[in-house]
């Protein structure tokens, strides 16, 4: 499979935007990461065309918003809702974005996303049953990304600790400052 840019010829990498830095998150803020930053948007900008995405401002959401949070259903299905409001549920709008997100970058193969989140996380995601954490998955559009394409690399910042280790992410590619 081709898993460059048609356009540069580089590869593309999808990353989750607070991590970026962008002020994106419920609570108005970022989650900064200085090693993602500097090897991904500085060290490795002429081999890499980095994607920044947000789920939940892509469908809508404001910023500041209520937090969302996974909710195991009876039918054992997993949907997304409002942590004060069981009756808000944008789990359909996670699932269309993330379809969109794909149709619009078809040669994207390599995600970094935000641990923990109910749009983003990969594997790492709480899902709560009566107010109680029952088990972990992963974030609502990231579900659905792996369920379309499961071949897809995804890695939670919380992995990459070193350089050593984003190279690594990305099959070594070759590295020229
Ligand atoms: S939806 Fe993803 S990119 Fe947006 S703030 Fe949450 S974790 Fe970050």
């Amino acid at each position: 499979m081709n898993i460059k840019n048609n356009k540069t010829g580089k590869k593309q990498v999808a990353i989750s935007a607070c991590l970026l830095g962008e002020r994106v998150r419920y609570d108005a803020r970022d989650k900064r990461h200085e090693l993602i930053c500097r090897m991904f948007i500085r060290q490795l900008k002429n081999q890499l065309d980095v994607v920044p995405f947000c789920p939940e401002t892509a469908i809508g959401l404001g910023v500041p918003r209520d937090k969302i949070e996974l909710v195991r259903q009876k039918d054992q299905s997993i949907r997304v809702l409002g942590v004060e409001n069981h009756t808000w549920d944008v789990t359909e709008a996670l699932q269309s974005y993330a379809r969109a997100f794909l149709k619009q970058y078809p040669n994207l193969k390599y995600f970094i996303v935000k641990s923990r989140s109910p749009s983003c996380g990969y594997k790492t995601t709480p899902v709560f049953l009566n107010a109680m954490e029952e088990s972990l998955d992963s974030g609502m559009f990231v579900q659905t990304l792996l369920q379309i394409k499961p071949d897809l690399k995804m890695i939670n910042e919380s992995e990459l600790l070193t350089e050593q280790d984003c190279l690594e992410f990305l099959g070594n590619i070759d590295f020229e400052c």
